[in-house]
């Protein structure tokens, strides 16, 4: 059976964990990517015109699929999945990350390459309230929501995730997929809607309060009181990881050194998700940087020069 223990694991599938998965894999250091590509900002741009050999014509998907084929030479493996939590295993100095389809996996190393975090909902209210009864991460915040009636909003893993975790503190638990078809792992909504946890179709407009929230109006007129709401648009941020693992962040962005260090000793950190220019080439560097620094680690080498 195949062993579901890498040396570095990638989360992320854009730029930056793709290139630091080529380092990797140049030089044999067991890693696994779990990222979707075609999910990368990079899979929206139509034509890069300022990154380096790509002659003005190159698309983003183009460029993603190409590095998706250059690390699969090298031996990195790839899951098209989405990570829905990583923890540091007690007194070891290895990480367990789960997926979205309850796959469960062991790391040594951990790059995290997630990208940009936060996706705003767009409600009314949403930036008034952030905060004061609106919220981005349950291990952050949920704790102030015991026995309260709380709302998350998504319709991916990443919310099913949250809902999950808030269940912890309170069973008065709604998840409303702004009328989107939920696209989440059915695995997860199996173990949802066995705690309880309603799932509505419906669209929250707004949120109300006063000095924190008090309710939601939805697209419908209807209004419903509500204590808190959580909003988990897209896939489990960067800054959900930080939280869960204790790394220092700011204003969203995780803090890495210029050579992709966090303050947790094998967590390194790319790309989007440590701020500053949201540029391809910022992406490619931080991740071949965050690869160095564990080629050089699990290697024992004080220098790094490629051989291959
Ligand atoms: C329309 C558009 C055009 C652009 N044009 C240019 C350009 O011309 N030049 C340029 O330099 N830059 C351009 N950019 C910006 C560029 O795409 C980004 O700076 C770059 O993609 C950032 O790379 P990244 O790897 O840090 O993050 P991203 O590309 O955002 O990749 C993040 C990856 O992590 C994955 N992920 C997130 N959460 C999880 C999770 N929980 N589990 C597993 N995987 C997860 C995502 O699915 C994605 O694959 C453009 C962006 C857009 C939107």
């Amino acid at each position: 059976m195949k062993s579901n223990h890498y040396e570095c694991l990638i989360i992320g599938g854009g730029p930056a964990a793709l290139q630091a998965g080529l380092f990797l894999g140049r030089a044999s250091v067991n890693s696994l990517m779990i990222g979707i590509p075609e999910k990368s900002d990079l899979a929206y741009g139509r034509v890069i015109g300022n990154y380096f050999g790509c002659g003005n014509e190159a698309p983003g998907l183009t460029l993603l699929k190409n590095g998706v084929s250059q690390i699969k030479k090298y031996g990195v493996e790839i899951l098209k999945e989405e990570v829905v939590s990583v923890e540091k295993m007690e007194n070891k100095s290895q990480f367990k990350v789960l997926t979205e389809t309850n796959k469960e996996f062991l790391a040594d190393n951990i790059i995290i390459a997630t990208g940009q975090a936060y996706i705003k909902a767009g409600l009314e209210g949403e930036n008034e309230f952030l905060g004061k009864g609106v919220h981005t991460c349950v291990a952050c915040d949920g704790i102030f929501y015991k026995n309260k009636k709380v709302a998350v909003i998504g319709a991916g893993s990443h919310a099913l995730q949250e809902a999950l975790e808030l269940s912890a503190y309170t069973d008065k638990i709604a998840i409303f997929t702004q009328g989107e078809i939920p696209n989440w792992a059915k695995e997860l909504e199996v173990l949802a809607k066995n705690k309880g946890i309603e799932i509505k179709n419906e669209i929250v407009k707004a949120v109300q309060g006063e000095k924190f929230v008090k309710k939601i109006i939805l697209d419908s007129g209807q209004e419903e009181l509500m204590d808190g709401i959580f909003i988990a648009l897209g896939a489990a941020s960067s800054i959900t990881f930080a939280y869960k693992l204790g790394l220092e962040q700011k204003d969203g962005f995780i803090t890495a050194s210029r050579e992709a260090e966090t303050n947790i000793e094998g967590v390194w950190a790319a790309g989007g998700a440590t701020g500053g220019n949201a540029q391809i080439a910022k992406s490619v560097g931080e991740g071949c940087n965050a690869a160095i620094g564990v080629i050089k680690k699990v290697k024992g080498l004080n220098q790094y020069i490629d051989q291959t």
